[in-house]
């Protein structure tokens, strides 16, 4: 008898489909490769992000629980929470832009991602989800009537039939792929990304989150730090690529880089390390019997709360399906009008407001010195961030035109798709 649901995944987007498959009545089983949900390893900055309609939903923690106010589901977490109300973007000098909300309420709250997820696995042990870790999918068949699946689990095969397929596998999603779902997904680039969790780099204080632009930090991206998982400690986000790997960046920024004073002293006391392919994101992630959700259909990431709203979502979807509606097709506008990279601007937007490397260290200096001392809108959205910022410079745009006219130009050709979008 095949079950009426099966789920390749154990990411918070599978964990909450399962969750809420089984609450709707479904016989579900969650295949996850790794043997514990709750042990994190792959980076993740572990930040539940405040933004109100940002990726699929506005979540608050409260009451004991991540509460989704436009979704409306509750997830138990009882573990540490870090208020964090400061965001700089600081130039190659130190200038600094400042985001924070006026009551200083939280931007985003560090959080135990292991506990938040481990909490929902024994949420679906108790929902009567069949819960199998140590299952690596290698393989699934769309048989027109359901699924099949191949599975290897302590050395040994299985087959797992199944009414529906739910694909939430990952930013790196393989099955997908191998069932023809992702054919003509364009794949930009992989980012290697090591999180570094470092002891004694005191000059950061736990309620900020700080990003460093520019080439004298020798990184060959923005680098980001913020708290680390343990009281006292510090998060060092380096991302890189095969030719530039994080060890060596690293290296660089340690030693050599604007930040190397700073961090000197630091000791590394632990690393959690990922690649991501960055890819354009399927904009109709159904097919047959399966549907795709989460990171395995996003560019890149949807994060910790997008997963979630994408779980809840896609378990109704499944419902609705197997009751005779048109539930994958729900999902589908519900995906596409719920996640910003879906629209058809956001590519060009990013291009046209991106920093590094299209501007050097002393233009960096300058333009973040026009708005030094400003506090604009405290806000994660990595697409608001910036029409923020480029707002907030661009309302010195005639002194930048009578002082730096060469830098004026660049700005004004470069984000010409962004600002006539934005103003
Ligand atoms: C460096 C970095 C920092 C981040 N910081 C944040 C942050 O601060 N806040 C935030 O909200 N988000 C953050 N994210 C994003 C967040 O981690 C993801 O968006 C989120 O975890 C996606 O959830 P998911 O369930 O779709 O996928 P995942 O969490 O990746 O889960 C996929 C699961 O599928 C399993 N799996 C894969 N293949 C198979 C297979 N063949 N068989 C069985 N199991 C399989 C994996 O083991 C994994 O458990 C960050 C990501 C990165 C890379």
């Amino acid at each position: 008898m095949p079950c009426d649901l099966a789920i390749v995944g154990a990411g918070p987007a599978g964990l909450m489909t399962a969750r809420t498959a089984a609450g709707l009545g479904l016989k579900t089983v969650l295949l996850e490769k790794r043997t514990d949900v709750g042990r994190l390893t792959r980076a993740c900055c572990e930040q539940l992000i405040m933004d109100r309609h940002f990726q699929g939903d506005t979540v608050r923690l409260e009451g004991g629980a991540v509460v989704s106010l436009e979704n409306g589901f509750r997830v138990p977490y009882q573990g540490p929470a870090l208020d964090v109300v400061h965001k700089y973007f600081v130039s190659p000098a130190g200038s600094r832009i400042h985001f924070a909300h006026p009551d200083r309420s939280p931007i985003v709250i560090k959080i135990d991602k292991g506990a938040l997820l481990g909490g929902l696995w024994d949420e679906c042990a108790r929902a009567g989800v069949d819960l199998r870790s140590g299952a690596h999918v290698h393989g699934a068949r769309d048989t027109g009537a359901g699924v099949e699946l191949s599975v290897t689990r302590s050395g040994r095969q299985e087959r797992i039939a199944a009414r529906r397929l739910i694909i939430a596998d990952g930013v790196n999603s393989r099955l997908a792929g191998r069932m023809g779902i992702t054919s003509g997904r364009s794949c930009m680039a992989t980012a290697l990304c090591v999180i570094y969790f470092l002891e004694g780099a005191e000059s950061f204080q736990p309620d900020t989150l700080y990003t460093y632009f520019g080439r004298a930090y020798c990184g060959l991206a923005p680098i980001t730090i913020n708290a680390g998982r343990q009281p006292g400690q510090t998060s060092l986000v380096v991302i890189g690529n095969k030719a530039n790997p994080p060890e060596k960046l690293f290296r660089a920024i340690t030693t050599e880089g604007a930040l190397a004073p700073k961090l000197k002293r630091a000791r590394i006391a632990g690393r959690l390390g990922c690649a991501a392919r960055a890819c354009m994101p399927l904009r109709t992630p159904a097919q047959g019997n399966v549907l795709v959700i989460g990171d395995a259909a996003a560019y890149v990431e949807v994060e910790m709360q997008g997963a979630l709203a994408c779980g809840f979502q896609a378990a109704r979807a499944v419902a609705a399906e197997l009751a005779g509606r048109a539930g994958f097709e729900d999902y589908m506008r519900w995906w596409q009008r719920s996640f910003e990279f879906n629209g058809d601007d956001w590519m060009q937007v990013a291009q046209g407001f991106a920093l590094v490397p299209a501007y050097g260290d002393d233009e960096l200096d300058y333009l973040f010195g026009l708005v030094e001392g400003e506090v604009l809108e405290g806000t994660y959205n990595q697409y608001r961030s910036p029409r923020l910022m480029w707002g907030a410079i661009l309302r010195h745009s005639e002194r930048i035109r009578a002082e730096l006219p060469a830098l004026h130009e660049k700005i004004m050709n470069r984000t010409q798709v962004a600002l006539s979008d934005m103003l």
